[in-house]
């Protein structure tokens, strides 16, 4: 591991638009390799944090637009809904509009580097077998670099010698802005709705997934989840072998009856691997699986990565267990589809959600609904989720807050003998919290309290009353 040469990107101009997490890293890095970096955000506050740390500043728009590219951060659309006007000008110019993870691969490989790349995509599960694959090869004293949408920024991450892995999480916004990247194997777990206000359709969402296994060949691997029918249409065509992996059958990488197995029979229980229950857990093991076995562990080195592995926070996060019931946080379900994984986990359950709901709100739970003993709704559209909760004769109350619900399921759990509370909103977190970390860290700082000795001794009747 060491840092990359200075001189990589020299005489070589980028404007760097958006001085996130993400843009602020590649304006340093790239300026770090030699390159004159032009930096802009439309934020006053993240251009004045941009300044002081050094990076030149000034709206690239109002230029001649001579740049090599124009290195726009994710969150930023470059089509749709509208452009902004950095990048339609790079598109009228024909200067390329590319993402970090490029311009790593790009340094790495100029620095003379063979480091191996795995792309990890998926509307679901992305951050978890990200974190997973790279336990795994870490355990297995693999030198790995992960991030992207996880963790570092891409253009933060450092130099990895011709042994090393790189392990990117690739948004599909990522997806879109790749213009040479090769990913030596590439995972695309799952596919549903999501983001189309971004791609257009389903149609442009599934295309810019798909890139992840461009410019593969032969010697590459794609892995393809095959649990629902648009992931299972992207195995057909590619040039890379593909490796079949489910979380709910037998495949070349699949679970069945609990056990993670491939062609040669059990790799382990998933029972070994208490922070990754559920189905949806188990094809993010599968897939980690199937990745690492390409990348040449065996697997006995697999198996041991995932018993070991101890999962991520705000995904079905166990915070605590209070008179024998459970409080789970899942935060980061921010749509209907990743909640649904985990309601599957629990036969019985209270349940906490609402927020800024997906289009088509919770309707899609529906098989799921018997399970929920009772539900506390916050947030803006707290409403809505209570009208489809009552079409489907779910008790529910409208809590408003996770300060109101907290206790509310608490008291609800202890009234039912219920065994568990989750928080899997199935909705954006901006109405109350800056982002789902926030608003998970929120629940967990409550749930503590409640676990405090004054309070567990508590009768129902004394807890604070819900909204
Ligand atoms: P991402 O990074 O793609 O958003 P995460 O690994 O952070 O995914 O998981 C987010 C949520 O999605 C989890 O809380 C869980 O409810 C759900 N989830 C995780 N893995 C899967 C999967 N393979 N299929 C469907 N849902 C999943």
């Amino acid at each position: 591991m060491s840092a990359f040469p200075a001189d990589l990107f020299v005489g070589e101009r980028y404007a760097v638009v958006g001085l996130g997490r993400n843009g602020f890293s590649a304006a340093r890095a790239l300026a770090a390799m030699g390159a004159e970096i032009l930096g802009w955000d439309d934020d006053a506050a993240a251009r004045e944090a941009a300044g002081r740390a050094g990076i030149l500043l000034g709206d690239p728009v109002a230029e001649k637009f001579a740049f090599d590219a124009l290195v726009l951060s994710p969150g930023i659309p470059h089509r749709l809904p509208t452009p902004h006007p950095a990048a339609a000008r790079a598109t009228t110019a024909g200067v390329p509009i590319l993402c970090d993870a490029e311009l790593l691969f790009r340094a790495v490989r100029r620095a003379g580097s063979r480091a191996r790349f795995v792309g990890i995509t998926g509307t679901n599960g992305k951050s978890t077998t990200t974190a997973l694959l790279s336990h795994i090869l870490a355990q297995a004293s693999r030198p790995v670099a992960a991030g992207g949408n996880l963790g570092p920024a891409a253009l933060a991450l450092p130099l990895l010698g011709n042994d090393g892995v790189y392990v990117l999480e690739m948004s599909s916004y990522l997806l879109e802005r790749i213009a040479g990247l090769r990913f030596d194997a590439a995972a695309m777990l799952n596919l549903s709705a999501d983001h189309l206000d971004r791609h257009g359709d389903m149609a442009g969402y599934a295309a810019a997934k798909r890139a992840i296994f461009d410019r593969q060949t032969p010697e590459d691997v794609a892995i393809v989840g095959i649990d629902d029918a648009p992931s299972r249409a992207m195995a057909e065509g590619l040039a890379g072998r593909v490796v079949r992996i489910s979380g709910v059958a037998a495949a070349d990488v699949g679970c069945r009856d609990g056990v993670l197995c491939d062609a040669r029979g059990a790799i382990l229980p998933m029972r070994a691997a208490p922070a990754l229950p559920g189905a949806h857990n188990a094809q993010n093991a599968a897939a980690a699986a199937a990745l690492a076995g390409a990348l040449g562990l065996s697997r006995a080195e697999i198996a041991q990565g995932i018993a070991g592995f101890a999962g991520l926070p705000h995904r079905q996060e166990r915070v605590a267990t209070i008179n024998g019931i459970a409080f789970v946080n899942d935060s980061k379900a921010t749509n209907a589809d990743a909640t649904a994984r985990a309601l599957a986990c629990y036969d019985r359950l209270v349940w906490i959600a609402g927020g800024i709901a997906k289009s088509g709100g919770v309707e899609s739970l529906a098989p799921l609904l018997p399970r929920v003993t009772e539900a506390l709704l916050i947030g803006r559209d707290a409403p809505a989720l209570a009208r489809t909760l009552a079409a489907h004769g779910v008790p529910h109350r409208l809590a408003g807050t996770l300060e109101a619900a907290v206790p509310g399921a608490w008291d609800a759990a202890r009234r039912h003998g219920v065994p568990v509370v989750l928080l899997s909103p199935a909705c954006a977190s901006f109405d109350q919290f800056s982002g789902f970390e926030a608003r998970g860290e929120r629940f967990c700082d409550l749930v503590r309290q409640l676990a405090a000795p004054s309070s567990a001794q508590l009768p129902p009747a004394q807890l604070p009353a819900e909204a």
